[in-house]
């Protein structure tokens, strides 16, 4: 997995494209590689410098919440050092009518073998009427176990921040007796991603759901792709590895509650206890999840699309911390 150094290489490290709508324009950027970066580079694959862009209307949005679609300008074509440096581009689809929105473009990585010691140049022309914005970003590789040593040692949340983030997820307390009480609500003890029992349980530092991933599955599956997307599967929030948090509140549900197949029913205050579901025709009492309001803006999918199965409520323990 590549992440971003906190490095900037001399030179201009960022560009700014602006839109066009006549006739392709050309950008000139320019940057020094030193030649211990150089070295670096040609000696292993530990770093690469990655040329990124970005629509300039999506960087203007709040930080940390929105996560930017990569994408290059309509019809780039781009010289790194006077070679012909093909770009992965999503064609413009056209339907009659509209362009369509594109799918995601990928980053660019700089050729080694291109790159020298010094002034390099890239030209890039195109041919788009909305401005953009590249950056050269050098990135060293990170193994799974130095990002998940790095999440639970730096990312962990406190317990009464943790405890806080499950109230919030209830939505506004009533400041009234004529308010709406939330209801409780149900949620399981698997990972999204794995559909195995949650080990590390994260989110993303904006998700404002409930539910958690497992920190290992989800660093295995970004392993397994050149550039990660890096959001969180149950909302789409950005949750680049520096934005995860390790939820100990559910950390402590996972400890008290040791059977993989339970659920576990969590009150609006952070009280939970134990629900295991029943084989159909049981008899056993049936009860129906009741959906919580939502204001994260569909951000609870999750446990609380599933089906309903049919439950038995366990024997009347709740936890609490
Ligand atoms: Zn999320």
């Amino acid at each position: 997995v590549y992440q971003a150094k906190q490095q900037y290489l001399p030179g201009a490290s960022s560009h700014a494209i602006a839109g066009s709508q006549a006739a392709p324009s050309s950008h000139t950027l320019e940057f020094d590689v030193p030649a211990a970066a150089q070295s670096a580079l040609r000696a292993s694959a530990a770093c690469r410098i990655e040329l990124r862009c970005f629509l300039a209307s999506e960087l203007c949005s709040e930080p940390g919440t929105t996560r930017r679609n990569h994408r290059w300008p309509l019809q780039t074509r781009l010289l790194l050092n006077g070679r012909e440096t093909p770009v992965s581009q999503q064609p413009q689809a056209w339907d009659g009518h509209h362009l369509k929105d594109r799918h995601e473009d990928l980053p660019l990585i700089l050729s080694q073998a291109v790159l020298r010691p010094g002034r390099n140049r890239i030209i890039m022309t195109a041919s788009d009427s909305q401005p953009h914005v590249c950056a050269l970003v050098m990135t060293e590789k990170r193994t799974i176990e130095q990002l998940t040593k790095q999440v639970r040692e730096e990312q962990t949340m406190s317990p009464s921040a943790a405890l806080e983030h499950v109230k919030a997820t209830f939505g506004p307390q009533p400041v009234d007796d004529d308010d709406v009480v939330a209801g409780a609500v149900r949620i399981g003890m698997l990972c999204p991603l794995s559909m195995s029992r949650l080990r590390i349980p994260v989110r993303g530092s904006s998700c404002r759901h409930l539910e958690c991933f497992d920190l290992s599955s989800y660093l295995e599956c970004a392993q397994s792709t050149a550039f990660p997307r890096w959001k969180c599967p149950l909302c789409s929030a950005p949750a680049r590895p520096d934005q995860l948090r390790v939820d100990v509140w559910t950390a402590r549900v996972l400890e008290q509650v040791t059977d993989t197949n339970c659920e576990v029913e969590v009150q609006p205050e952070g009280e939970f206890a134990p629900v295991t579901p029943q084989p159909e025709g049981s008899g056993g009492s049936v009860a129906r999840k009741r959906r919580r309001s939502n204001p994260g803006g569909g951000a609870g999918a999750g446990a609380g699309s599933a089906p309903t199965p049919a439950v038995q409520a366990a024997p009347p323990v709740a936890h609490s911390f």
